[in-house]
């Protein structure tokens, strides 16, 4: 709006009379009125820093009042001296209008040095062939000492000008409409400045000439920025971070400037005036020194940044851990220095807290893990992150490593916190000496042997050369059960449970066997623990769980009543921890005809110790109505409080406790109580491994309803169809 008023009444300008007193009363009024404007513009949008608007305003108003001074002796007192004292005032408005400038700098861009550089390069340039072909002329007409200084003022005081121009766009920070406006409106100003000079130089001119239009236009655009809501910026606009760099325009701005010194020495004009050839030699060095403090300036830009790129790429980013990298490099250090240890530390069940809390909650208890191993490390030890859940400490002197280990132990042995989440974590702790080694990675790899070979307990396991021998079958084993699978080596066998004291079948667990095309039958015990490292587990769980219910379901159709009554199907921790295992169950019922109550599924109960996505898949399959078994009860770090929290209903007494009832010395205290327990919280025990009729004995003593083992019959392929155990219709002895 203001704007078009401007652009108006500068057009209505020209259409007065030429020279004319209304002439120079609208100019001076635009003048005033634009003053007055930018002071209402601070009232009106109240920037933190008003102060530059008022020097602007007292600036635009020294030169109304330069104008008026002038037109007085012009039309009033029909003199025209020079210099007079409008100069006076048509001066001081310079120093105000850079003042308000250098404060507008400051709050646009702070203090860049790299961008104050840049526009000092391209205001000596320019300055430069201003003074020669403007400064100069004046400086050597004739005239009075003050009138050729008032004279040569003038252009000086436009080249300080144009040096804050340039800075204002040569800076980094971002620029607002107004802060545009105010520059083109300097900018204005400038260029009406330099043609008068010219224009004066080679002619004469006189008030009404289009370069009024420019001087107008100044006056409005001055006042218009003030106007315009981004005069008071919200925020620091101030962005000091980051420093000023060499964009492909900027670069030819700067030569292009510094070029300018050298390019005057071609123009013939020069050659001639001595004083000129001094002028531009100064202002080549003065050009190559700021160039030269330019590039210095960018090379320790381009040094911190290389700095940066060189710490991130030696850290881990969530953690701020040393990297594997960064490890291996310190690795190679203390081997050539002394004898280090190599400690790996593998959390366990991170996946679990991943799936389970979501990954703001993983992130924050990599950084707390990250933190405690970086305190066990110690002031010597160096903490780094391998990978995902694998950290290693890097001990300089293996000494020093049975302290590291306990710290790290102690650090485990309390639940860690991740946000709102105390999260007790399960480690496998392995570690490495050097000592016929040299070899970094070797060293690693020995660590690695020694982690992988660790149980998840964080009692630390020590890297030895038989280690080796075992990791190297498990990793060949790993590879075969994965062939195996798909060759169809695995056949499940079925071990009766029975009834006591008659010996009724009950139910049958499945067992899983595989008989390796060279090395022959492999037991469970042995692969499946590698089946789980690798993840095999999955797929071979997943298809022992359908040729079990299948299996199942054939005998309900061809035995009828006397098919045994449930099936028991053993799923790891892995398969219990991974999402989708209600699922598959579902499936595989539903696949064969199976009711999900002739299904019971053994888990251990170090399994759901950790809680989370585990216990979760128990309460899962209970709601399928599949009953769930607590396998070797009594051997993991069973608390009762897991009885409570578990929804089983059977409870599987480990063989070890069965074997102490009936050994001489031995006790049947914790059979006992175990069979206590069971009956008090309403669910059923199974006594695990009978072997002797002198234990099945005891256990009926006792009071367990139900047994399994030897005695009763070897897992095989088909179910007994002689001996002592009846085939019965299978009684579900568990309500529900
Ligand atoms: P488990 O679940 O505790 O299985 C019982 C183990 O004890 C079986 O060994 C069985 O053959 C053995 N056993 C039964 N009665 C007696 C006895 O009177 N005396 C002795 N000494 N042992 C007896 P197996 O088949 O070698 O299985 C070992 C473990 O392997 C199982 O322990 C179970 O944890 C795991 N496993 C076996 N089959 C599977 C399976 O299909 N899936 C999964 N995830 N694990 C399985
Ligand atoms: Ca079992
Ligand atoms: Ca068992």
């Amino acid at each position: 709006m203001a704007l078009v008023v401007g652009v108006v009444v500068v057009g209505g300008y020209f259409l007065l009379p030429r020279q004319g007193l209304a002439q120079s009363l609208v100019y001076n009024a635009v003048g005033l009125v634009y003053a007055v404007v930018m002071v209402v513009g601070v009232r009106l949008f109240r920037p933190a820093r008003p102060a530059m608007w008022y020097l602007f305003a007292a600036g635009q108003l020294m030169f109304v009042i330069g104008d008026v001074i002038w037109e007085i002796y012009e039309y009033v007192l029909h003199l025209s001296p020079y210099p007079s004292p409008a100069d006076i005032f048509y001066l001081a408005c310079y120093p105000l209008l850079a003042a308000g400038l250098v404060l507008l700098v400051r709050e646009r861009h702070g203090r860049d040095l790299a961008g104050l550089i840049d526009a000092a390069i391209l205001a000596t340039g320019v300055g430069l062939v201003f003074g020669v072909f403007v400064l100069h002329p004046i400086a050597a007409e004739a005239g009075s000492v003050l009138e050729r200084l008032i004279g040569t003022a003038y252009p000086a005081a436009d080249v300080l000008l144009l040096a804050l121009v340039a800075r204002l766009f040569t800076g980094g920070g971002q620029r607002t409409v107004s802060t545009k406006l105010l520059g083109a409106a300097a900018l204005l100003m400038l260029v009406a400045d330099v043609v008068y000079a010219v224009l004066n130089q080679y002619s004469s001119y006189d008030g009404g000439n289009p370069l009024d239009a420019l001087y107008l236009m100044s006056y409005v655009l001055w006042g218009v920025a003030a106007l315009h809501p981004s005069m008071a910026p919200s925020t620091a606009p101030v962005d000091r971070a980051r420093p000023t760099g060499l964009g492909r325009r900027r670069l030819v701005t700067l030569t292009a400037s510094s070029l300018l010194a050298p390019a005057l020495l071609f123009v013939p004009a020069t050659m001639r005036h001595n004083s000129d050839l001094y002028a531009v030699a100064a202002g080549a060095i003065v050009l190559f020194l700021l160039v030269a403090a330019r590039m210095s300036g960018f090379v320790r830009q381009v040094q911190r940044q290389a700095g940066q790129l060189e710490d991130l790429a030696l850290h881990d980013d969530l953690t701020g851990l040393a990297n594997r990298r960064h490890f291996l490099r310190r690795l190679s250090e203390a081997l050539g220095a002394g004898r280090p240890a190599v400690v790996r530390i593998n959390v366990n069940g991170f996946k679990n807290v991943n799936d389970q809390y979501g990954h703001t909650v993983g992130d924050r208890l990599l950084i707390a893990l990250a933190r405690k191993i970086e305190k066990a490390a110690g002031g010597g030890g160096l903490a780094a992150r391998m990978s995902g859940d694998e950290f290693a400490v890097l001990v300089p002197d293996a000494a020093g490593a049975p302290a590291v280990l306990n710290r790290i132990a102690r650090a485990f042995a309390v639940p860690t916190t991740a946000g709102d989440h105390a999260l007790l974590m399960r480690v496998s702790i392995g570690y490495a000496e050097a000592g016929d080694t040299s070899e970094p990675l070797e060293l690693l790899r020995r660590a690695d042997i020694a982690v992988f070979a660790a149980a998840d307990d964080g009692e630390p396991c020590r890297y030895t050369p038989e280690l080796d021998a075992t990791a190297h079958e498990e990793a060949s084993l790993g590879a075969d059960l994965r062939t195996a699978l798909d060759a169809g080596d695995f056949r499940l066998v079925y071990q009766p449970i029975v009834e006591l004291p008659h010996g009724r079948l009950i139910a049958v667990e499945t067992l899983v066997r595989w008989t390796h095309p060279v090395r022959g039958p492999i037991g469970p015990d042995v692969f499946i623990p590698i089946a789980e490292r690798t993840g095999v587990i999955v797929e071979l769980g997943a298809w022992i769980l359908r040729a079990a219910c299948h299996q199942a379901a054939t005998w309900r159709a061809t035995l009828g009543p006397d098919a045994p009554g449930r099936i028991s199907v053993n799923v790891s921790p892995r398969q219990l921890a991974r999402p989708g295992l209600a699922e598959m169950v579902a499936a595989a019922l539903a696949d064969s005809g199976l009711p999900a109550g002739c299904l019971t599924i053994e888990v251990t109960e170090t399994a759901v110790l950790d809680g989370g996505p585990s216990l979760q898949a128990l309460h899962d399959l209970r709601a399928l109505g599949v009953l769930i078994a607590l396998d070797d009860f009594g051997t993991g770090h069973s608390s009762l409080t897991l009885l409570r929290t578990v929804p089983a209903q059977i409870l599987k007494v480990d063989k070890s406790f069965i074997d102490e009832i009936a050994t001489p010395g031995g006790s049947a205290v914790i059979a006992g109580a175990l069979i206590e327990i069971a009956n008090g919280l309403g669910m059923t025990a199974v006594a695990e491994g009978v072997e002797t009729a002198d234990q099945a004995d005891r256990l009926d003593r006792l009071g367990y309803r139900l047994a399994q083992g030897y005695h009763f019959g070897r897992p095989a392929p088909e179910l007994p169809v002689s001996g002592d155990i009846a085939l019965e219709a299978g009684r579900v002895p568990v309500a529900g």
